[in-house]
């Protein structure tokens, strides 16, 4: 592979005009910002986050239904960063309940096993992480054991991308953990520039070198610049998985309009893991925080910068919006790197 400086040279002599390319991954972003990237790019390349964060994507309706089972003496087992998301009346840190960290599905089901109580585990993630939940329902846990799906797909958000055309993008870099599982094939059906990267500095020039050159030859493909991990197909096995026991289904992004297909329900096989049913539990459509412009910059037609919120009122200690909770969320990445544009 070239180096970054070849890579930095040759994407400085191809740049001719403007060009705006959206990544879909927080850990894009992170590469991004940890390695100052965005400094050296060529006057006119502009790179933008999407909605590429699964915690900062889930709308607050489900962080209040969250709140619901532990009002009802669940005990409910999630991943750290989900923790300090606001919903409307608090966040599960805050809710005084039985609330536990864990890394998986799996340690939420070892608690499941140790107690008479409910357990429900928040499960959140794109396509990267549901075939592992999909598994461990296989396994058939304790009937003490549920979860609230909040997973979502990436291709229809794209799709919604596309159609509303708001961020008049050139193409996208495509997520390269994400399509380690789900290969690239559902992307080709996309009329607009399209880039697999891998997440080293070097990944991400290549993949923006492909970019630049696509819209310049007039093509509309998907590149694999991260042939080392992704094939087109992605992993079989852990689709066969994920499908097995998930559904597509119409949900709310946050930031988002209800997209159709873009959700991951139980199959009826499935549904007495599923809490919502088990508890009776309806996820109700939010407002939007006052001030928090996190649906803005997750369409990518905002930077954490334009808030006024970012870095006063709002910090890592004191988040208003889920986007400066997540590792994986822009406002918390920029505010860590110290990224000023
Ligand atoms: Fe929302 Fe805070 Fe980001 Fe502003 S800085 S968009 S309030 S998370």
């Amino acid at each position: 592979m070239a180096t970054g400086d070849e890579l930095t040279a040759a994407l400085r002599e191809s740049v001719d005009r403007p060009y705006t390319f959206m990544h879909i991954c927080g850990t894009h972003e992170a590469a991004i910002a940890r390695t100052g990237l965005r400094s050296v790019l060529p006057e006119g390349l502009r790179i933008v986050m999407g909605p590429g964060c699964p915690v900062c994507i889930t709308p607050q309706g489900e962080i209040d239904a969250a709140l619901e089972f532990v009002d009802k003496d669940c005990i409910v087992a999630t991943y750290g960063d989900l923790l300090r998301v606001p919903g409307t009346r608090g966040s599960l840190e805050s809710s005084g309940g039985d609330v536990r960290v864990v890394q998986g599905i799996h340690k939420a089901v070892e608690i499941a096993e140790k107690t008479d109580k409910e357990v429900v585990f928040i499960s959140v993630g794109f396509e990267t992480t549901v075939p592992t939940v999909a598994a461990t329902l296989m396994g058939r846990p304790p009937e003490n054991f549920s979860i609230l799906s909040c997973h979502r797909l990436v291709p229809p958000a794209m799709q919604w991308l596309l159609e509303q055309g708001e961020a008049s993008l050139d193409g996208f870099m495509l997520p390269g953990h994400v399509c380690v599982v789900a290969g690239y094939e559902e992307y080709e059906q996309f009329p607009v520039p399209q880039v697999v990267a891998g997440f080293e500095a070097e990944d991400i020039l290549l993949g923006l070198l492909m970019l630049v050159k696509q819209v310049q030859e007039g093509r509309c493909e998907v590149e694999n610049a991260y042939p080392r991990a992704v094939c087109r197909e992605g992993n079989r096995k852990a689709k066969e998985i994920m499908y097995g026991v998930f559904e597509p289904s119409d949900v709310e992004w946050r930031g988002f309009p209800v997209i159709p297909a873009s959700g991951l329900r139980l199959k009826p096989e499935y549904e007495c893991y599923d809490a919502q049913k088990k508890f009776d539990i309806e996820i109700q459509h939010v407002e939007k925080t006052r001030g928090c412009i996190c649906d803005r910059v997750l369409r990518g037609v905002a930077q954490p910068t334009d808030c006024a919120l970012f870095g006063k009122v709002c910090t890592p200690r004191t988040p208003v919006g889920p986007c400066m909770v997540s590792h994986e969320g822009a406002c918390k990445i920029w505010n860590l790197y110290h990224v000023r544009h």
